[in-house]
């Protein structure tokens, strides 16, 4: 494989081979002929010179042939020993141009690998371009890329390759690389050890380590498979690609972090307001287009004041995680739970009407109601909560008159004595849901505010 512009240096050298040749047969074509005159004239004027005379000039003759053909023979090994070093040369520059022309082509899709990574918004992204890129610039490798989880410890498989059968997930106990911090090989002649997660193996196998910061963020794993080994290039070209990898993934995972501070609520995990109310708009706008409801469920935990002062902040503060376990165990997932400031939590439920809404907020309470609470291993005492439903399009259709609806329902609830669920958009006057099992909840909730509905 030929790149232009790389190899116009030996033209000179070439040229010059090429006269010399000439030049050589020239010299050869000149001796024959030389020869042939000779012998011709000797052949023709054999009593030429006298009776000595025809053998001393043959002799001379003779002798000067001999040792223009000695020269000739010298001169014809010595281009045969410059023709062989010349080929050899040449194949030596052949094989650097070729391996030129390889690393030209791996710098340009690496580029251009790298060049999307940047531009790419999640993992799931980035994996769809580390399929297409990697199996180009690895020939006849498979491999796998994993990916660690936050805790460090597991590690997922994010993208493979090839046909090797790829563990869905691992422990990073068991990548060598993983534990020693560097690229380990295993040839199966060799007397190195397989990492556990590739099992039994007679492929050679490659897992380079990502690190970034520090912090080892994935493993790349190659294999070979058919018995070959794994070159000192492609090992080469693996830890040039973790090094790229591992620029990407860190950044993706620093974008991820930022994204869910931004969005969410540290405390509790849960969405944020500001995320809460650009999801409710959107749910808004769709519901409009396609007629379906969406319904409100406005929380707020009964005399937490009064609890926080008995059993501290840090009591509190374990309660409001309980409750915010509850709302995602019971929200589905295109449902929007979000913390909405201080213990007071609102849930979006897209094409929910308001009877499955009331449903909904009923479990909740009762869930909450239920919670066995602990903070430092000691029990804490039973909490309550009390809900607000407001429900598009009945109680208003803009997000401000709806989330005011849901609240203005929330302190009916709290005023009609707590531990229960009002609705907004009751014909006539409000309505107020008993709790089926209010006597269950009553008697097993501590301490408890006394508690008392009207229908
Ligand atoms: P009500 O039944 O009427 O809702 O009474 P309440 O005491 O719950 O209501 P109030 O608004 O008087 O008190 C809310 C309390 O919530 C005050 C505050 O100490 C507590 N709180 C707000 N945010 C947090 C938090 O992040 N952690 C903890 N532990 N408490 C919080
Ligand atoms: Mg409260
Ligand atoms: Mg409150």
């Amino acid at each position: 494989m030929r790149v232009p512009g790389l190899n116009t240096s030996d033209l000179p050298a070439r040229s010059a081979g090429r006269a010399r040749r000439t030049l050589f047969l020239g010299f050869l074509a000149a001796c024959a002929a030389l020869t042939i005159l000779a012998v011709g004239v000797l052949a023709l004027d054999p009593g030429r010179g006298g009776p000595a005379g025809p053998d001393r000039g043959l002799r001379w003759t003779l002798i000067a042939l001999n040792a223009l053909f000695g020269l000739s023979v010298l001169l014809i090994a010595q281009l045969v020993l410059q023709t062989v070093a010349r080929r050899r040369r040449e194949a030596v520059l052949e094989g650097t141009l070729r391996r030129q022309s390889r690393l030209l082509q791996e710098i340009s899709a690496m580029s251009t690998m790298v060049e999307l990574l940047q531009t790419c918004h999640s993992q799931a992204e980035a994996n769809i371009v580390i399929h297409g890129a990697l199996p180009k610039l690895l020939p006849g490798v498979g491999g796998a890329l994993y990916v660690s989880r936050r805790d460090d410890v597991v590690l997922d498989l994010q993208v493979g390759w090839g046909s090797m059968p790829a563990a869905q997930s691992f422990s990073s106990e068991d990548c060598w690389a993983l534990r020693r911090g560097q690229p380990h090989l295993y040839e199966p002649a060799s007397a190195a050890t397989v990492c556990r997660h590739v099992g039994q193996s007679e492929e050679s196998c490659l897992c380079v380590p990502l690190v970034s910061q520090g912090d080892t963020l994935a493993v790349l794993h190659l294999r070979r498979a058919g018995g070959e080994s794994i070159s000192e290039d492609v090992q080469r070209l693996a830890s040039t690609l973790a090094e790229q990898l591992s620029l990407a993934v860190g950044s993706l995972r620093l974008q991820e972090t930022l994204r869910s501070g931004s969005e969410r609520d540290p405390l509790t995990d849960l969405y944020n307001r500001r995320h809460l109310e650009i999801s409710l708009q959107r749910e808004l706008a769709r519901a409009l287009r396609h007629g379906f409801p969406v319904s409100l469920l406005m929380l707020d935990v009964d005399h937490f004041k009064t609890f926080n002062d008995t059993n501290g902040h840090e009591a509190g503060d374990e309660v409001l995680r309980n409750v915010a376990h509850v709302l995602k165990r019971h929200t589905r997932v295109e449902d929007v739970a979000c913390r909405y400031g201080g213990e007071e939590f609102l849930v979006v439920l897209p094409a929910c009407p308001v009877d499955d809404a009331y449903a909904k907020a009923e479990a909740i309470r009762e869930a909450i109601a239920q919670l066995h609470v602990f903070s430092r291993g000691i029990a804490l005492p039973r909490v309550t909560a009390s809900l607000g439903i407001a429900c598009y399009p009945e109680d208003g259709e803009r997000m401000e008159d709806l989330i005011a609806e849901a609240d203005a329902a929330l302190y009916r609830a709290k005023s009609s004595g707590r531990n229960c669920i009002a609705a907004s958009n009751a014909p006539g006057d409000i309505v107020l849901f008993e709790p089926r099992s209010r006597e269950k909840a009553e008697s097993q909730a501590e301490p408890r505010p006394g508690a008392k509905m009207t229908a």
